[in-house]
């Protein structure tokens, strides 16, 4: 497999163009990179000998003399690995970020973390002798928790207990001799969105993530913003309220405890045990339990009480977004991973409270939206993560 990277600025900004737009004729590239032609046939030739690119037969005649197409290598081949709190989730795409096979399986990140690692890599020799590849390009990893990205390991992360500083990534990239790269979920998910979804057309948006972890992902001038440190965007521990709902941080009012998993858990246990919810009193007696789709299913069933924990959800949310719309100045704000069957009735919420609160310059023409990828975000973000450092020039 090619596991080289561009010698030149030209090199990697043609497999960049070739990752993101797909198979193009030698005359577009030539246009499109602003490259003589002799000059463009001397970094084609460097890279179809290192394997990154290969011809893809005769492009479409513009007249004259027939171009040919060239698209990224059959041996350029990245894997994503997304770390849940639930599930692990491991895909191989290839060049262009498709996924071409993956692999999902329930994991316990409270075991810590050399058994998931470990899982993961199994899982990658799995997918590879399915594929029939070998040594793959690079792997890319997303966490639910602030990670540092220059260490490649997670710092301090509330729902990753005994994850604190392991080497995620140089485990990863010494058990598989690829180069590896870490990151949180939500900076994941909005380089998906970036790669594959709506983000594809705006160079500056929010990527808001739900689920166990709340998160943003900034995206600035078409490019992730980390910050000094890798923390920008980490949101999910500003406090709200003073007398609010206890946080898995062990703090009280955060926005993740209103808005997480377990904080709408938490609410809707409340409401049933309150007697305020016949519905989630009744599924509780049944299963002992709630979730949060028991949640969405009374909400939607009409239960006003588990209406109220999705309307308090989302305007907590909204509140936050206020304050990073009138700071960042998004084109869109694309929220991911909200619970199946919540996510229309938080979005309501989140957008009458924003348009509402906010400058009119700032949101006159800003739209907020469910993401369409879901899942995928992180999936693919996971292989565009490692492949923005693969395609950059060695
Ligand atoms: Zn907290």
């Amino acid at each position: 497999m090619v596991s080289v990277r561009p010698e030149t600025t030209d090199q990697a900004r043609l497999v960049t163009l070739l990752r993101d737009d797909g198979p193009r004729s030698r005359v577009e590239l030539g246009d499109v990179l602003g490259l003589p032609r002799a000059r463009l046939a001397a970094e084609v030739e460097r890279l179809v000998e290192a394997g990154l690119v290969e011809a893809a037969g005769p492009a479409a005649s513009r007249g004259g003399r027939r171009s040919s197409l060239l698209r990224l290598g059959r041996g350029v081949r990245f894997a994503g690995v997304v770390v849940g709190t639930r599930d692990l989730v491991v895909t191989v795409t290839d060049g262009e970020l498709t996924p071409l096979a993956e692999l999902r399986e329930p994991v316990d990140v409270r075991q810590g973390p050399e058994p998931v690692v470990r899982r993961a890599v199994e899982l990658i020799a799995k997918l590879r002798a399915e594929l029939g590849l070998g040594r793959l390009t690079g792997v890319g990893v997303a966490l639910p928790g602030p990670v540092d990205v220059r260490e490649g390991m997670p710092i301090s992360p509330p729902l990753l207990p005994g994850w604190h500083r392991f080497p995620v990534r140089d485990t990863i990239a010494a058990e598989l001799g690829t180069p590896t790269l870490v990151d949180d979920d939500a900076n994941v998910g909005a380089l998906g969105e970036r790669h594959a979804g709506v983000g594809r057309t705006f160079d500056d948006f929010l990527y808001l993530r739900l689920g166990a972890a709340v998160g943003c992902g900034l995206v600035l001038g078409g490019g992730l913003h980390r910050g000094a440190t890798g923390s920008a965007g980490d949101i999910a521990h500003l406090r709200l309220t003073e007398d609010g709902p206890t946080c898995v941080c062990g703090e009280v009012g955060c926005l993740q405890a209103y808005c997480g998993d377990s904080g709408l858990i938490g609410a809707a246990l409340a409401a049933a045990d309150a007697g305020r919810s016949p519905a989630l009193a009744a599924r509780f007696d049944e299963a002992g339990t709630l979730t949060v789709a028991d949640l969405a299913a009374a909400a939607g069933a009409g239960d006003p009480a588990a209406h109220g924990v999705v309307r308090e959800a989302g305007r907590r949310l909204g509140q936050v977004l206020v304050g990073l719309v009138s700071f960042v100045n998004p084109a869109i704000v694309i929220i991911g991973g909200a619970p199946a069957g919540l996510g229309h009735a938080l979005l309501a919420e989140v957008r009458a409270l924003v348009y509402r609160r906010s400058a009119p310059l700032a949101t006159g023409t800003m739209s907020i939206v469910l993401s369409d990828l879901n899942e995928r975000a992180t999936v693919v973000g996971a292989a565009r993560l490692i492949s923005d450092h693969a395609f950059t020039a060695g």
